[in-house]
């Protein structure tokens, strides 16, 4: 596993120093003006960057307080990687705090509705609980861990595959669950799943996570792709 870079660097990594604020225009992070001080100034202890220091992010080009980005990274997860708070543009490759566990795959011919002209893949995973480690919300505290192994079902056709192979990198990444609490249950401190949806039954529909869903494969697609898991990433 590489080592996260320093906070410092990951900013000045990703957006470049402007000479003179844009006047009018505010920092979503601290909702200050940019021609004022980062709001953060004194919550965030930095010698080499200052209050009036503002920012702009390469590729978007939106422009924070330089210490308004380091206090937003420092309060995430510190993997080196950084979200443009306003456009969700992802630079570096973000990672998430799934708890470590298993991801199997396979395949058989039953059909799934919907998609009567091939078989199914079948995703297996299973995560047992566990102590909560630096990057969940309780440090130190057990998380508990319901309803594994959990099964998942895919077309077994291209757009399928495909699918398969970036949720593979986004198991990869620690993406496809969280340690939180959980929407359904209303229990805390245990695993969820994160914002990338799975149909967890195949012939019947009780939880609306079944099938038939038209829409599935290309909204799947979109939540991966919001976390930073495209096509792009499978010819690296
Ligand atoms: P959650 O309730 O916090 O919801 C997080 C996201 O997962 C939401 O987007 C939600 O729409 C989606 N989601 C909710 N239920 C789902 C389901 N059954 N299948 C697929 N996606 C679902 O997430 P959670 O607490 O991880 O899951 C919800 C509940 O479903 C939990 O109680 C879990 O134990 C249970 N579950 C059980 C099995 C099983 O095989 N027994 C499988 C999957 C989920
Ligand atoms: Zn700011
Ligand atoms: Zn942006």
């Amino acid at each position: 596993k590489v080592t996260p870079s320093e906070p410092e660097q990951v900013v000045r990594k990703y957006l470049e120093e402007l000479r003179g604020a844009p006047a009018d225009e505010d920092c979503i992070i601290c909702m200050e003006k940019l021609a004022s001080p980062s709001g953060y100034s004194d919550a965030c202890e930095c010698k080499t960057i200052k209050p009036e220091a503002v920012g702009q992010l390469t590729q978007c080009q939106h422009a924070f307080h330089l210490l308004c980005v380091l206090a937003m990274y420092a309060n995430g997860n510190k993997d080196g990687s950084l979200q443009c708070p306003s456009c969700k543009t992802i630079y570096g490759e973000k990672t998430g705090t799934q708890p470590k566990g298993k991801m199997e795959v396979s395949t058989f011919t039953q059909s799934l509705p919907g998609h009567q002209d091939c078989g199914t893949i079948q995703i297996v995973y299973s995560i047992s609980r566990g102590i909560q480690g630096p990057e969940h919300p309780n440090p130190g505290m057990p998380y508990t861990a319901r309803g594994f192994p959990r099964y998942c079902y895919l077309p077994d056709n291209e757009k399928g595959r495909k699918v398969l192979d970036l949720l593979r990198v986004a198991w990869k990444r620690r993406l496809i669950f969280t340690v939180g609490t959980s929407s359904t249950t209303g229990e805390s401190n245990t695993v969820v799943w994160n914002e990338i949806h799975h149909k967890t039954e195949m012939d019947t529909n009780l939880s609306g996570h079944g099938y038939p869903d038209p829409n599935y494969l290309d909204n799947v697609l979109a939540e991966l792709a919001a976390q930073g898991v495209t096509e792009a990433c499978l010819r690296q």
